[in-house]
Protein backbone atom coordinates (compact mmCIF):
# COMPACT_ATOMS: atom_id res chain seq x y z
CA UNK A 1 0.00 0.00 0.00
CA UNK A 2 0.92 3.17 -0.74
CA UNK A 3 1.22 6.26 0.98
CA UNK A 4 1.45 10.37 1.79
CA UNK A 5 1.09 12.70 4.55
CA UNK A 6 -0.34 16.43 4.66
CA UNK A 7 1.39 18.20 7.52
CA UNK A 8 -0.35 21.82 8.80
CA UNK A 9 3.11 22.23 8.65
CA UNK A 10 3.86 23.34 12.56
CA UNK A 11 6.50 21.98 14.56
CA UNK A 12 4.27 19.37 16.55
CA UNK A 13 2.76 18.28 13.25
CA UNK A 14 5.89 17.80 11.43
CA UNK A 15 7.41 15.72 14.12
CA UNK A 16 4.36 13.13 14.29
CA UNK A 17 4.76 13.19 10.22
CA UNK A 18 8.42 12.37 10.45
CA UNK A 19 6.95 9.33 12.88
CA UNK A 20 4.55 8.25 11.02
CA UNK A 21 6.61 7.64 7.91
CA UNK A 22 9.11 6.20 9.71
CA UNK A 23 6.59 3.97 11.16
CA UNK A 24 3.98 3.09 8.12
CA UNK A 25 7.96 2.44 5.89
CA UNK A 26 9.12 0.04 8.97
CA UNK A 27 5.87 -1.58 8.52
CA UNK A 28 6.11 -2.40 4.48
CA UNK A 29 4.20 0.64 2.86
CA UNK A 30 5.61 3.14 0.07
CA UNK A 31 5.92 6.73 0.88
CA UNK A 32 4.36 8.30 -2.80
CA UNK A 33 3.19 11.36 -2.69
CA UNK A 34 1.86 11.55 -7.09
CA UNK A 35 -0.58 7.97 -6.11
CA UNK A 36 -0.78 7.08 -2.86
CA UNK A 37 -3.72 4.77 -1.76
CA UNK A 38 -4.36 6.58 1.94
CA UNK A 39 -3.69 10.08 2.90
CA UNK A 40 -2.83 11.10 6.12
CA UNK A 41 -3.71 14.41 7.18
CA UNK A 42 -1.87 15.80 10.56
CA UNK A 43 -2.79 19.27 11.71
CA UNK A 44 -6.76 19.81 11.58
CA UNK A 45 -9.57 19.99 9.49
CA UNK A 46 -8.32 22.87 7.50
CA UNK A 47 -5.34 20.57 6.32
CA UNK A 48 -7.72 18.29 5.63
CA UNK A 49 -9.46 20.75 2.90
CA UNK A 50 -5.40 20.99 1.32
CA UNK A 51 -5.03 17.47 1.36
CA UNK A 52 -8.67 17.38 -0.53
CA UNK A 53 -7.68 19.81 -3.03
CA UNK A 54 -4.25 18.55 -3.63
CA UNK A 55 -5.42 15.14 -4.36
CA UNK A 56 -8.81 16.10 -6.09
CA UNK A 57 -8.41 14.17 -9.44
CA UNK A 58 -7.85 10.90 -7.90
CA UNK A 59 -10.78 11.18 -5.47
CA UNK A 60 -12.11 7.57 -6.85
CA UNK A 61 -8.48 5.91 -5.39
CA UNK A 62 -7.39 8.01 -2.47
CA UNK A 63 -8.98 7.74 1.47
CA UNK A 64 -8.47 9.98 3.89
CA UNK A 65 -7.47 9.88 7.42
CA UNK A 66 -7.25 12.78 10.18
CA UNK A 67 -5.22 12.85 12.76
CA UNK A 68 -5.68 16.48 15.11
CA UNK A 69 -2.59 17.86 16.49
CA UNK A 70 -5.08 20.76 17.73
CA UNK A 71 -8.31 20.22 18.88
CA UNK A 72 -11.07 17.45 17.53
CA UNK A 73 -11.67 18.08 14.04
CA UNK A 74 -14.85 16.52 11.78
CA UNK A 75 -12.44 15.17 9.83
CA UNK A 76 -9.34 15.41 11.89
CA UNK A 77 -10.53 12.47 15.10
CA UNK A 78 -7.48 10.85 15.51
CA UNK A 79 -5.35 11.92 18.36
CA UNK A 80 -1.20 12.45 18.07
CA UNK A 81 -1.60 9.45 21.29
CA UNK A 82 -3.09 7.02 18.96
CA UNK A 83 -0.58 7.12 16.17
CA UNK A 84 1.42 3.62 16.96
CA UNK A 85 -2.37 2.38 16.80
CA UNK A 86 -3.16 4.43 13.67
CA UNK A 87 -0.54 2.80 11.89
CA UNK A 88 -0.80 -1.05 12.62
CA UNK A 89 -4.02 -0.52 11.29
CA UNK A 90 -3.02 1.00 8.27
CA UNK A 91 -0.39 -1.44 7.62
CA UNK A 92 -3.01 -4.34 7.87
CA UNK A 93 -5.78 -2.64 6.30
CA UNK A 94 -7.76 -3.01 9.24
CA UNK A 95 -10.12 -0.19 7.93
CA UNK A 96 -13.52 0.32 6.20
CA UNK A 97 -14.27 3.08 3.31
CA UNK A 98 -16.77 5.30 4.22
CA UNK A 99 -18.11 7.75 1.27
CA UNK A 100 -19.43 11.54 1.92
CA UNK A 101 -21.16 13.61 -0.74
CA UNK A 102 -19.36 16.60 -2.60
CA UNK A 103 -20.56 20.12 -3.96
CA UNK A 104 -20.02 20.80 -7.91
CA UNK A 105 -19.94 24.08 -8.97
CA UNK A 106 -19.99 25.13 -11.89
CA UNK A 107 -18.59 29.20 -12.98
CA UNK A 108 -20.11 30.43 -16.34
CA UNK A 109 -18.47 33.44 -17.71
CA UNK A 110 -19.53 35.64 -20.29
CA UNK A 111 -16.99 35.72 -22.12
CA UNK A 112 -16.76 33.22 -24.77
CA UNK A 113 -18.77 31.51 -22.92
CA UNK A 114 -16.13 29.87 -20.64
CA UNK A 115 -16.66 27.31 -17.90
CA UNK A 116 -14.17 26.54 -14.63
CA UNK A 117 -15.99 23.31 -12.54
CA UNK A 118 -14.86 23.00 -9.11
CA UNK A 119 -15.44 20.60 -6.11
CA UNK A 120 -16.04 21.63 -2.65
CA UNK A 121 -15.62 19.68 0.36
CA UNK A 122 -16.93 21.96 2.43
CA UNK A 123 -18.59 24.85 0.60
CA UNK A 124 -18.95 27.24 -1.57
CA UNK A 125 -19.37 30.93 -0.85
CA UNK A 126 -20.44 34.01 -3.24
CA UNK A 127 -20.31 37.49 -1.98
CA UNK A 128 -20.01 40.92 -3.81
CA UNK A 129 -17.04 42.93 -2.02
CA UNK A 130 -17.99 46.69 -1.54
CA UNK A 131 -21.80 46.20 -2.44
CA UNK A 132 -24.67 44.13 -1.65
CA UNK A 133 -24.62 41.01 -3.55
CA UNK A 134 -27.83 41.30 -5.69
CA UNK A 135 -28.46 37.31 -7.38
CA UNK A 136 -31.25 35.73 -8.79
CA UNK A 137 -31.66 32.36 -7.45
CA UNK A 138 -33.41 29.79 -9.79
CA UNK A 139 -34.09 26.19 -7.96
CA UNK A 140 -34.65 23.48 -10.88
CA UNK A 141 -34.67 26.08 -13.93
CA UNK A 142 -37.40 28.31 -12.09
CA UNK A 143 -36.96 31.42 -10.37
CA UNK A 144 -37.58 31.65 -6.53
CA UNK A 145 -36.01 34.86 -5.28
CA UNK A 146 -34.19 37.47 -5.81
CA UNK A 147 -31.79 37.31 -3.27
CA UNK A 148 -29.86 40.99 -1.51
CA UNK A 149 -27.88 40.56 1.39
CA UNK A 150 -24.08 39.75 1.94
CA UNK A 151 -23.82 36.69 0.52
CA UNK A 152 -24.71 32.82 -0.02
CA UNK A 153 -23.53 29.79 1.31
CA UNK A 154 -23.58 26.60 -0.31
CA UNK A 155 -22.72 23.70 2.02
CA UNK A 156 -21.86 19.72 1.86
CA UNK A 157 -23.28 17.71 4.66
CA UNK A 158 -19.48 17.29 5.93
CA UNK A 159 -19.15 20.96 5.49
CA UNK A 160 -22.48 21.76 7.61
CA UNK A 161 -20.67 22.14 10.86
CA UNK A 162 -18.26 24.74 9.56
CA UNK A 163 -19.17 27.97 7.51
CA UNK A 164 -22.84 26.93 6.71
CA UNK A 165 -23.27 26.33 11.12
CA UNK A 166 -22.08 29.75 11.91
CA UNK A 167 -24.64 31.43 9.67
CA UNK A 168 -27.22 29.48 10.89
CA UNK A 169 -27.24 26.52 8.61
CA UNK A 170 -28.51 23.07 9.74
CA UNK A 171 -26.37 20.05 10.46
CA UNK A 172 -26.86 17.45 8.40
CA UNK A 173 -25.87 14.19 8.72
CA UNK A 174 -23.45 12.85 5.87
CA UNK A 175 -25.39 9.72 4.87
CA UNK A 176 -27.89 12.31 3.00
CA UNK A 177 -26.55 13.39 -0.59
CA UNK A 178 -27.69 17.10 -0.61
CA UNK A 179 -26.19 20.90 -0.64
CA UNK A 180 -27.93 23.41 1.63
CA UNK A 181 -28.10 26.83 0.57
CA UNK A 182 -28.06 29.03 3.65
CA UNK A 183 -28.45 33.03 3.92
CA UNK A 184 -25.87 35.85 5.14
CA UNK A 185 -27.61 38.33 6.55
CA UNK A 186 -30.55 38.69 3.61
CA UNK A 187 -32.04 42.12 3.41
CA UNK A 188 -36.16 41.38 4.68
CA UNK A 189 -38.32 44.55 3.98
CA UNK A 190 -41.85 45.93 2.53
CA UNK A 191 -39.64 45.55 -0.95
CA UNK A 192 -37.17 43.24 -0.63
CA UNK A 193 -37.92 39.34 0.32
CA UNK A 194 -36.04 36.13 0.59
CA UNK A 195 -37.35 32.75 1.85
CA UNK A 196 -35.15 33.98 5.46
CA UNK A 197 -34.31 29.98 6.24
CA UNK A 198 -31.94 27.37 4.60
CA UNK A 199 -32.46 25.09 1.70
CA UNK A 200 -32.00 21.65 1.95
CA UNK A 201 -31.72 20.44 -2.25
CA UNK A 202 -31.60 16.56 -2.94
CA UNK A 203 -29.11 15.25 -5.56
CA UNK A 204 -30.20 15.38 -9.24
CA UNK A 205 -31.92 19.22 -7.90
CA UNK A 206 -29.52 22.16 -8.73
CA UNK A 207 -29.52 26.04 -7.87
CA UNK A 208 -28.68 28.39 -10.14
CA UNK A 209 -27.47 32.00 -9.09
CA UNK A 210 -27.12 34.32 -11.84
CA UNK A 211 -25.96 37.95 -11.15
CA UNK A 212 -28.61 40.86 -11.42
CA UNK A 213 -26.27 43.55 -12.58
CA UNK A 214 -22.45 43.54 -14.02
CA UNK A 215 -19.96 43.03 -10.61
CA UNK A 216 -16.78 41.72 -9.16
CA UNK A 217 -17.89 38.20 -7.11
CA UNK A 218 -15.50 36.76 -4.37
CA UNK A 219 -16.50 32.82 -5.06
CA UNK A 220 -14.87 30.77 -2.48
CA UNK A 221 -14.67 27.53 -2.87
CA UNK A 222 -13.24 26.10 0.65
CA UNK A 223 -10.40 27.65 1.78
CA UNK A 224 -9.97 28.76 -2.09
CA UNK A 225 -10.58 31.95 -2.90
CA UNK A 226 -11.30 33.46 -6.88
CA UNK A 227 -11.90 36.89 -7.30
CA UNK A 228 -14.01 36.88 -10.06
CA UNK A 229 -15.62 39.10 -12.97
CA UNK A 230 -17.70 38.58 -15.82
CA UNK A 231 -19.64 35.88 -14.34
CA UNK A 232 -22.65 35.23 -15.96
CA UNK A 233 -24.19 31.94 -13.45
CA UNK A 234 -23.04 29.74 -11.07
CA UNK A 235 -24.37 26.24 -11.08
CA UNK A 236 -24.71 23.82 -7.70
CA UNK A 237 -25.55 20.33 -7.06
CA UNK A 238 -24.68 17.16 -5.60
CA UNK A 239 -20.94 15.83 -7.48
CA UNK A 240 -21.03 12.36 -8.74
CA UNK A 241 -17.70 12.36 -7.27
CA UNK A 242 -17.46 11.58 -3.71
CA UNK A 243 -14.56 12.04 -1.12
CA UNK A 244 -13.60 8.88 0.64
CA UNK A 245 -12.16 8.71 4.24
CA UNK A 246 -10.67 5.35 5.82
CA UNK A 247 -12.85 4.49 9.19
CA UNK A 248 -10.96 2.47 12.18
CA UNK A 249 -13.13 2.47 14.66
CA UNK A 250 -16.85 3.61 15.23
CA UNK A 251 -17.16 7.49 15.87
CA UNK A 252 -20.50 8.34 14.94
CA UNK A 253 -21.28 11.89 13.40
CA UNK A 254 -23.50 13.27 15.96
CA UNK A 255 -20.87 12.18 18.93
CA UNK A 256 -18.33 14.19 16.80
CA UNK A 257 -20.95 16.76 16.67
CA UNK A 258 -21.58 16.60 20.35
CA UNK A 259 -17.70 16.33 21.87
CA UNK A 260 -16.82 19.22 19.62
CA UNK A 261 -19.80 21.92 20.37
CA UNK A 262 -20.99 20.99 23.68
CA UNK A 263 -19.30 19.10 25.88
CA UNK A 264 -15.93 15.69 24.97
CA UNK A 265 -15.49 15.12 28.87
CA UNK A 266 -18.82 13.38 29.46
P1 LIG B 1 -9.67 28.99 8.90
O1 LIG B 1 -10.35 30.32 8.93
O2 LIG B 1 -8.24 28.90 9.29
O3 LIG B 1 -10.48 27.90 9.79
C1 LIG B 1 -11.82 27.92 9.95
C2 LIG B 1 -12.26 26.95 11.06
O4 LIG B 1 -13.21 26.05 10.47
C3 LIG B 1 -11.15 26.11 11.67
O5 LIG B 1 -11.34 26.08 13.07
C4 LIG B 1 -11.41 24.73 11.07
O6 LIG B 1 -11.01 23.67 11.90
C5 LIG B 1 -12.90 24.74 10.96
N1 LIG B 1 -13.47 23.76 10.03
C6 LIG B 1 -13.08 23.45 8.78
N2 LIG B 1 -13.87 22.50 8.27
C7 LIG B 1 -14.79 22.19 9.23
C8 LIG B 1 -15.87 21.29 9.29
N3 LIG B 1 -16.21 20.54 8.24
N4 LIG B 1 -16.61 21.26 10.43
C9 LIG B 1 -16.31 22.04 11.48
N5 LIG B 1 -15.29 22.92 11.49
C10 LIG B 1 -14.54 22.99 10.35
O7 LIG B 1 -9.84 28.43 7.43
P2 LIG B 1 -9.30 27.11 6.76
O8 LIG B 1 -8.59 26.26 7.78
O9 LIG B 1 -8.62 27.49 5.51
O10 LIG B 1 -10.70 26.43 6.42
C11 LIG B 1 -11.57 26.97 5.48
C12 LIG B 1 -12.93 26.79 6.07
O11 LIG B 1 -13.14 27.80 7.03
C13 LIG B 1 -14.04 26.98 5.09
O12 LIG B 1 -14.32 25.80 4.38
C14 LIG B 1 -15.18 27.43 5.99
O13 LIG B 1 -16.04 26.36 6.32
C15 LIG B 1 -14.51 27.88 7.26
N6 LIG B 1 -14.92 29.24 7.57
C16 LIG B 1 -15.70 29.43 8.66
C17 LIG B 1 -16.16 30.67 8.97
C18 LIG B 1 -17.03 30.84 10.18
O14 LIG B 1 -17.24 29.84 10.89
N7 LIG B 1 -17.54 32.02 10.43
C19 LIG B 1 -15.85 31.77 8.17
C20 LIG B 1 -15.05 31.55 7.05
C21 LIG B 1 -14.60 30.27 6.75
P3 LIG B 1 -9.48 23.31 12.24
O15 LIG B 1 -9.08 24.32 13.29
O16 LIG B 1 -9.56 21.91 12.77
O17 LIG B 1 -8.69 23.44 10.98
Amino acid sequence: MKFAIQSRNDEHSNELMARARTYLTDFGLVWDEESPDIVISIGGDGTLLHAFHRYREQLSTVAFVGIHTGHLGFYADWKPAEIEKLVISISKKDFEVIEYPLLEATINFKKNDEQNIYLALNESTIKSPDVTLVMDVELNNSHFERFRGDGLCMSTPSGSTAYNKALGGAVIHPSFEAIQLTEMASINNRVFRTVGASLVLPAHHKCVLKPVKAADFMVTIDHIQLSLKDVKSIQYRVANEKVRFARFRPFPFWKRVHDSFIDNDV
